[in-house]
Parts: structure tokens; C-alpha cells; sequence
């Protein structure tokens, strides 16, 4: 059971806020937090499907003088020490965390994490090892799908065949995850030649998003390996994301496998130095299976991150990490309530298990 209550957005969670009652939790352990980058400035969000995990950078600027304020941000160095038992973690402690790697992790994101003087885990894609700039192979899908004349839809490509109905918004997500699913189920070669044949179909003019201006081009174009380097340069910690994000527990264990294990040394041969943390794509309970757990462990990772059931005070499996997955929706008193563990305590007494994979439903997340 999820529980979304207008009672709890609204009235709950702003009067524990205010009365400070999130944060004198005695909670011990570590709340980790997932970000997926910033909205750059003069970006009109299409869809909440895919823009609804990126935020403001007055909200992120916010969230982070809420958690110096009250609550104590650790680096991802520190939370390394903790997982290795050579450091204790401080009372209501956080680790900062950005999954996907987009340009505007460096140039929108970066400023406001300097400015505050925290440090974040981020975590890349092979994408991000390369000298040229793609984008996100799901995002593409999506805003391909937005673009495809109304009515029955059908695409076949490299053996792959996608068909629904492109009708309401609500028939296109669907089309649209059922896609990601689909394509998930092959290799990354198959699957940027099926995107291929969709942009000549659908895109009229051919071009990628992030191709389109500089704004497009900090929402949807993901780091390349320079930008990569500026970001670790400038004192943050690069994890693993994968190769090309796919859900894994769609793919044949062998192409799993590759894709956890060869992220992680295209990674270490960029930057000549261990990398020691793994985020699953998606990371929702539909996406990580416990092969995708035990894999992850076997490639050589000390830590691996959902992206699903954290806040302080829940268990902390060194390989199915749960994170406080905030989205653009959430106000300053809800985000609290995830850090603080309020929420997760609240899923729990409702009967849902915030840490089961393969087996809960979960809202699908990137
Ligand atoms: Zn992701």
C-alpha cells in the first residue's frame, strides 16, 4: 500500500514540520536522498512522468539549509568509512545522492551544492565515459511517443516490435512503459538502433532533444566524460549507474552482469581511481531483482542504492541500499518527512514493506 494523502500533504506533514517534531527524531543510522538533477533556468516541463524527478534549484537550495540546519550531511567518502565499520555516523545523518548524470548536475546543480558546501554521490552512466554527448535512452522515447500522430501506433525495428495506443496522455505513458520494459529486454546496440529508426519516423527533422538549444540541452543531454571530470574535479564522488540503463530485471543475466560490471571499469579507467558505488537503474521494485543485488556485490561494489523506501531509522542492506526518492512535487515539509523516516514509519504501520524487492509495487522512478 502507497499512501498519497492530500490530509498528509496538506495539513500532517506542515504542522510537525513547524513544530520541529521530524527533527528531533533520535532516529540513528543514515538517510539517503536521491536527486535526478535541477531544472535549468527557462525550461518549460513537459511531463511529469520524466520531469517530475528533477527540481528547482530554489527547492534544492532549500532542502539543503533544512538539513545543515537540522540534520548532519556526511560525505559519501564518510559514508564509505561507515560501510568499511571505520567511522560512526553522526545523529540524523545524510548522504546526498544524483542518479543519471545530466549537463545540468554540473551546471545548475553544482553551483547550489558549492554554495552550500555539501558534497554529493552522483551517479553515471557509460554515456558519461565517452567524449560525445547522448541523452537518456527512455527520455527520447518518451518525448518520440508525445510526438506520434493519434490513433493505433506501431514501430518495428531490429526485431522489436512496439505497438498500442497513442491516444490521451495517460495511453502514451503506458505505451511508454511498456516500451521501456521491451527495449530493457535486449542489448544496448539493438535498442539505440530501434531509437533510431523511431527518431526518422517520428522526429520529423531528425534531431535529438538536447540537440534543439542550450536549455534542451542541460535538461536532456547527459555529461561527457570532460564534464565528468569537471564535476569529480570539483570534489564530488562519481558512482556507477550502469551502462545504459536498463531495467535490469528484464535483461538476460549475462547482458545484467556486463552492464553492473563493465560500468564500473569504463569508470575506474577514467578516473584511475576505485569506484566503489552502484545505483540500479530505475531502482524501483519492478526494475531490481535479487540476482540485480547479488550481481552487484560480485562485480566488486562495497555499496549498491535503490532508489525506494529510505529515511532514517530503516535497515540498511549494504546492497539494496533504500533511498527518499524526491520529486519535484514535494514541498520542504513532505521532503522532511522522508529524511526524517516519518514516511517510511508510515508505509510500515500501514502494512507495506519499504524493503522487499522483486516482490512490492512501486511507483516506477529514474
Ligand atoms: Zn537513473
Amino acid at each position: 500500500m502507497k499512501i498519497v494523502s492530500p490530509f498528509l500533504k496538506k495539513v500532517v506533514y506542515p504542522a510537525l514540520s513547524t513544530a520541529g517534531v521530524f527533527h528531533r527524531t533520535s532516529a540513528r543510522g543514515l538517510a539517503i536522498v536521491t536527486y535526478h538533477g535541477v531544472l535549468p533556468e527557462g525550461y518549460e516541463p513537459v511531463d511529469s512522468a520524466i520531469d517530475g524527478n528533477l527540481i528547482a534549484a530554489e527547492m534544492l537550495g532549500r532542502q539543503l539549509r533544512l538539513l545543515k540546519a537540522h540534520y548532519n550531511v556526511i560525505s559519501p567518502e564518510d559514508a564509505l568509512a561507515w560501510r568499511e565499520g571505520q567511522r560512526e555516523l553522526p545523529p540524523r545523518a545524510v548522504l546526498l545522492t544524483c542518479d543519471d548524470g545530466l549537463l545540468n548536475c554540473l551546471t545548475d546543480m553544482l553551483p547550489v551544492l558549492q554554495r552550500e558546501k555539501v558534497s554529493c554521490l552522483f551517479f553515471v552512466t557509460g554515456a558519461s565515459t565517452e567524449e560525445w554527448r547522448t541523452m537518456l535512452w527512455y527520455e527520447e522515447l518518451f518525448l518520440l511517443l508525445l510526438r506520434a500522430p493519434a490513433g493505433p501506433f506501431e514501430i518495428s525495428s531490429e526485431g522489436i516490435l512496439i505497438q498500442g495506443d497513442a491516444g490521451s496522455r495517460e495511453q502514451r505513458r503506458a505505451l511508454w512503459w511498456n516500451s521501456v520494459k521491451r527495449l530493457s529486454q535486449v542489448d544496448s546496440g539493438a535498442r539505440t538502433s530501434f531509437l533510431h529508426s523511431a527518431r526518422m519516423q517520428l522526429a520529423g527533422d531528425g534531431k535529438r532533444e538536447f540537440e534543439r538549444n542550450l536549455v534542451s540541452c542541460r535538461r536532456f543531454g547527459l555529461l561527457t566524460r570532460n564534464e565528468l571530470q569537471e564535476l569529480a574535479s570539483a570534489g564530488m564522488t562519481i558512482g556507477a549507474h550502469t551502462l545504459s540503463h536498463p531495467m535490469l530485471s528484464q535483461l538476460p543475466p549475462e547482458l545484467a552482469y556486463g552492464e553492473i560490471s563493465e560500468s564500473r571499469t569504463r569508470l575506474e579507467s577514467v578516473f584511475a581511481k576505485p569506484v566503489w558505488a552502484l545505483a540500479y537503474p530505475f531502482g524501483d521494485p519492478q526494475s531490481v531483482n535479487s540476482q540485480a543485488l547479488a550481481m552487484a556485490e560480485q562485480a566488486g561494489f562495497q555499496a549498491a542504492f535503490l532508489n525506494f523506501g529510505g529515511g532514517l531509522g530503516t535497515a540498511l542492506p549494504p546492497y539494496a541500499l533504500p533511498r527518499a526518492h524526491i520529486t519535484a512535487r514535494m514541498s520542504l515539509a513532505e521532503f522532511e518527512a522522508h529524511v526524517s523516516g516519518f514516511y517510511a514509519r508510515l508505509q510500515r504501520a500501514a502494512g507495506g514493506d519499504a524493503h522487499r524487492v522483486a516482490t512490492t509495487q512501486g511507483q516506477a522512478s529514474q
